[in-house]
């Protein structure tokens, strides 16, 4: 029995508070708040129990310490934007309550994906005894559970790990992003990064390409190199990692606007003037593509992500690949969402209920590797993200 604060009422939020609801007898008492107060309470008529909804500015502290002192949960989901990860931890820092988020925080005026600013955060958690989950989405999360698993049931030693998410659906737009555009777009643009015999090795963004054969019919599909925040936890925390790349499928059509929009200077962070206001091309471009949520109904098709792994077992070479398939009109069937937002809050909810209920405990700042994968490996089959793993 807890109380839980959801903050962010999207795509994923939406997943997040659904899934929830589908546990009461852990999820007693919800709230969720976001900036818009009508968007929970759409989200609120939905469900199954009721649930109380909240008007809150998650960039200022003062506000989240007098929502959470009023409702006083136990565990604060942040599901807003990267944004506000800081802000929220403080509030929970000032409050006593436990935080899970499912993306690491980035300042809005650089692109940066780095852990540092959470990572400084250990001290006070510890010291609070308070416990904050970074990356419990699908991709930073489950992704960072499969290595794990893989490392306690498959392997001695971890050499080389591929991460590839596939997004085999198709939701007919001629460009639309399957989460927050902005966040996606930044992503995607950042240059690639991949972790090479101890080092960093950088590359300009959609550069290096290969092929890979994607199971289950889905077949083979190009899949470009990126730099995804995941790297950086999994190379500090599995000994003895020598390689560490992340790939992800894009459409030729998405690349194709992708590349007009930047070279005309659409998918900038720089602020300029526009008719005496400051505007920011990036939230411009936003604000006229399709909102992600709206994509849930049109989506068809499958998403793929999983790891593919090389290491030492019994001082013989292995190679293991491990993956999800999920189905993006049985996640509107079943929650009105699409898989991308599916695949990110069913992890956000489990990620929570470990925490709830005493498997997974401790104080201070943690990524999802460093905790026993077992109990959150038994819930993805359980709760909608059913896992298949096969030696190759
Ligand atoms: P959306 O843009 O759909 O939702 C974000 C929500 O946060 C919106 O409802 C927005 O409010 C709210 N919000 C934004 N700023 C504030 C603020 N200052 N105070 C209160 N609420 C605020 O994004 P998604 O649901 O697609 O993504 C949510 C998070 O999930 C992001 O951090 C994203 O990076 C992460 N993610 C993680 C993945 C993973 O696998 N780990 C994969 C996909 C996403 P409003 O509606 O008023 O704008």
């Amino acid at each position: 029995m807890s109380r839980v604060l959801i903050i962010g009422a999207g795509g994923v939020g939406s997943v997040v508070v659904h899934k929830c609801c589908q546990v009461p007898e852990v999820f007693s008492e919800i709230m969720l708040a976001s900036r818009t107060r009508e968007k929970c309470d759409a989200i609120a008529a939905q469900l199954p129990m009721p649930i109380k909804t909240a008007q809150v500015d998650a960039d200022q502290v003062d506000e989240l310490v007098a929502l959470m002192n009023d409702f006083k949960p136990e565990l604060c989901i942040n599901v807003a934007l990267p944004y506000q990860d800081l802000t929220i931890m403080d509030a929970c820092l000032e409050c006593g309550v436990h935080y899970l988020d499912t993306a690491n925080y980035e300042p809005r005026d650089e692109a940066k994906f780095e852990y540092h600013w959470q990572w400084a955060y250990q001290e006070r958690f510890k010291k609070a005894g308070l416990m904050a989950l970074l990356g419990s989405g699908f991709d930073p999360g489950v992704t960072n559970v499969f290595t794990a698993w893989a490392l306690k049931a498959e392997f001695d030693e971890i050499r080389e790990l591929d991460i590839i998410d596939c997004n085999a659906g198709d939701h007919g737009q001629p460009f639309a992003t399957n989460f927050n555009p902005e966040i996606n777009i930044r992503e995607v643009t950042a240059p690639a990064r991949h972790w090479d015999n101890g080092q960093w090795v950088e590359s300009q963004a959609l550069q290096t390409a290969q092929e890979f054969d994607f199971p289950e019919g889905i077949g083979p599909k190009k899949i470009y190199l990126m730099y995804h925040e995941e790297l950086e936890s999994l190379t500090r925390h599995i000994p003895g990692i020598k390689k560490a790349r992340f790939w992800m499928t894009f459409s030729d059509n998405y690349l194709k606007h992708l590349e007009v929009l930047q070279n005309i200077g659409m998918t900038s962070i720089e602020p300029i003037e526009y008719n005496g206001q400051e505007i920011i091309p990036l939230q411009f471009l936003k604000a006229v593509l399709p909102d992600p949520g709206s994509l849930g109904p049109l989506t068809k098709g499958r998403t793929c992500i999983g790891c593919l792994i090389k290491g030492l077992k019994d001082g013989q070479e292995k190679q293991y690949y491990i993956y999800n398939i999920c189905d993006h009109e049985q996640c509107y069937k079943e929650v009105g969402a699409q898989a991308v937002s599916y695949t990110t809050g069913v992890p956000a909810m489990i990620g929570a209920l470990l925490m709830l209920t005493g498997s997974w405990k401790g104080a201070g700042v943690f990524n999802m590797e460093e905790l026993d994968p077992t109990p959150f490996m038994e819930k993805l089959n359980l709760h909608g993200l059913p896992w298949k793993d096969r030696i190759l």
